[in-house]
């Protein structure tokens, strides 16, 4: 019996626990159930997310994009040119707008279009939606406002925040009534999509604006500038969720699955200085007011390193206006006229060709030239164009045909020098080449087709084209002691040097380019408290494509560097078809010397006042 009432008890108990057991385990496998769920719907396909959706009725299934972050572009000190930031849009799925009334006066003073259009847009959109007589069905959704940032974004945040507390204390107090009333709240967060996208900004609004370029807003690509150049490695690439959409179109937790992660962009670190460009800019800005040319450009570059500290161009446009701006001026306001523009250097070239003569040994420094104004060569006349009523130079030093700007002079010693050498030298200052990306190669044709008034031509700048940063990098040989130092545009460029010029021939040279600006053509490159190198050039324009020039179309120019006894930067200003005036020393020379003062003041290069009075005096 008490075996029997044992194992009664011990039956019993089995029960109980069988039963405890029972319950438990159910309890685990709904649980367990429920984690496979969640597990299953992160890898599950897309087609399940979609009959699940089905199965609770009026849930979709929709993908989300992930944006990752563009690279920036920065100066050299790191300044940010370009940035992604965030902006909001607005999305509108007419179909599940419950209170159109109220989404259109909540949202009208942050998106500035008028109350009663938003509601007209919604009311619209949903009737085409309902409409299917044509047999296209339309969804009904919308984009009613893209790029809201800043404050407006701030103002869209904050009512999103008061609505959604706004409908959660409604529906905690329904359901404390706990009354047969509806828990359910409309809102007018019913069928409004705000979400969140990445948008480019340039802080500095138009600083160098053609050398950054911009994207276009929707895709995010370069259109232009650096943007363009280096859209590869500025890329972001987009990444995808999907996932179910719940009432007002976000994520339903647990639904939500990565198709594919976004990736950042890399940074593109430019050599410019946003301080020495933001000065050539404003001394450009000065040119275009009392010019008014087609456009103007300068360079300002570090002759020891070649670092380009400035790439500027006129005109410019706002970036972060770019839509309404290139509408006004056309996309030629993007052109990057400092790596782009080819023209016929003119007088500017004349020192590479003296001193490759120098060079080469054909002409001595002590040697004296005639000019009689005018020179035949083969059936041609060449002409120089003397100033203050002269007819000819007459005799002259090597230095005085620098600063005369002779071109019956310099005619001869092109010829001295020989078409093959000449074409060497034009090679071995960089010319030709492409300096930075982005720039174009300088046009001459092989010496083998030269005839000897082509020779003369070549000598004084005519029939050869080059781009204003290759002209720069030129007289930066002249001021590095005869080393050819590659120009950079990108703190990753390599730095690349060879060797043009003996120290002694480039030392020369600096003296006669001096000359220029003491008692040449050049004396409007004065710089106060600085000793300043450089030429003068004024071109007549080649008419594209076609052989000859437009007439009264010029390219007046400057280029040069300072200190001239130990040169920091070089410098170059390129004025394309100004008014009022078309001679470099008159159009490029005072923007060169205003440029030049204020850069090296910026650079901490002490100024020298005694310099003021040799220059007086050498005027006298
Ligand atoms: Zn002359």
């Amino acid at each position: 019996m008490a075996v029997r009432q044992q194992s009664h008890a011990a039956h019993s108990l089995d029960d109980t626990r069988l039963r405890l057991l029972l319950a438990g385990s159910l309890i685990v496998l709904l649980f367990v159930g429920v984690v496979a769920r969640l597990l299953y719907l992160q890898t599950v396909k897309a087609s399940e997310l979609r009959r699940l959706a089905a199965r609770y009725g009026g849930l979709r299934v929709q993908k989300w994009t992930l944006f990752g972050r563009r690279g920036q572009i920065k100066d050299r000190a790191g300044n940010i040119l370009a940035m992604d930031v965030n902006s909001l849009s607005i999305t509108i799925r007419s179909r599940a707008v419950t209170e159109p009334a109220q989404v259109a006066a909540t949202l009208s003073p942050i998106v500035g279009i008028p109350a009663t259009e938003i509601e007209r847009r919604i009311l619209e959109r949903r009737l085409a939606a309902e409409q299917t007589a044509d047999g296209k069905q339309r969804t009904g959704v919308f984009v009613l406002k893209r790029e809201i940032s800043g404050e407006k974004a701030e103002m869209l945040k904050a009512a999103r925040e008061q609505e959604r507390k706004r409908v959660r204390a409604l529906r905690q107090k329904r359901a404390r009534q706990s009354t047969a009333q509806s828990l359910r709240a409309t809102s007018w967060l019913d069928g409004v999509d705000i979400t969140e996208e990445p948008r480019r900004q340039y802080p500095y609004g138009p600083i160098a604006s053609a050398l950054i370029g911009f994207t276009d807003p929707d895709q995010e690509q370069g259109q232009a500038g650096i943007e363009r150049l280096f859209n590869d490695t500025l890329s972001a690439k987009k990444g995808e969720v999907r996932g179910i959409a719940g009432a007002r179109g976000q994520i339903l937790a647990g639904t939500r699955q990565v198709i594919s992660e976004p990736r950042n962009g890399s940074d593109v670190q430019l050599t410019i200085d946003v301080n020495v460009q933001s000065i050539a800019e404003g001394c450009l800005e000065e040119v275009m007011q009392k010019h008014q040319p087609a456009g103007a450009c300068a360079l300002v570059m570090d002759v020891h390193t070649g670092d380009l500290l400035a790439v500027a161009n006129v005109p410019r446009i706002d970036l972060n206006e770019r839509g309404r701006e290139l509408k006004e001026h056309g996309l030629g306001v993007m052109r990057n006229m400092a790596l782009t523009f080819l023209f016929e250097p003119g007088s500017t070239f004349k020192p590479i060709t003296i001193a490759a003569a120098l060079e080469e040994g054909r002409i001595r420094s002590g040697q004296g030239f005639y000019c009689a104004g005018s020179a035949k060569v083969g059936k041609h006349t060449i002409r120089c164009a003397p100033h203050g009523g002269r007819r000819a130079h007459g005799y002259q030093t090597l230095e005085e045909v620098v600063a005369h700007s002779c071109n019956v002079a310099t005619a001869q010693i092109g010829l001295a020098l020989g078409a093959t050498a000449l074409y060497r030298a034009v090679e071995r200052f960089g010319m030709l080449e492409r300096p930075v990306v982005g720039s174009l190669r300088g046009r001459l044709e092989p010496p083998e087709k030269w005839q000897r008034i082509r020779v003369a031509n070549v000598a004084f700048g005519q029939g050869v084209q080059v781009t204003p940063v290759a002209l720069l990098a030129a007289y930066a040989v002249i001021a590095n002691d005869g080393v050819y130092v590659k120009p950079r545009l990108l703190m990753s460029d390599p730095f690349e040097t060879s060797p043009v010029l003996s120290p002694e021939v480039a030392q020369r040279m600096r003296q006669y380019l001096r000359a220029v600006v003491e008692e040449g053509t050049g004396e409007l490159a004065t710089v106060h408290g600085y000793e300043v190198a450089g030429k003068t050039g004024t071109a007549q324009k080649v008419i594209p494509g076609r052989r000859g020039y437009a007439s009264g179309k010029y390219v007046a120019s400057f280029v040069g560097f300072a200190p001239a006894d130990n040169p920091r930067i070089a410098v170059l200003v390129v004025v394309d078809e100004p008014r009022n005036g078309h001679y470099g020393g008159v159009v490029a020379a005072p923007a060169f010397a205003r440029i030049t003062e204020r850069v090296l003041a910026y650079l901490g290069v002490p100024a020298n006042l005694q310099s003021e009075a040799r220059v007086s005096n050498a005027r006298r």
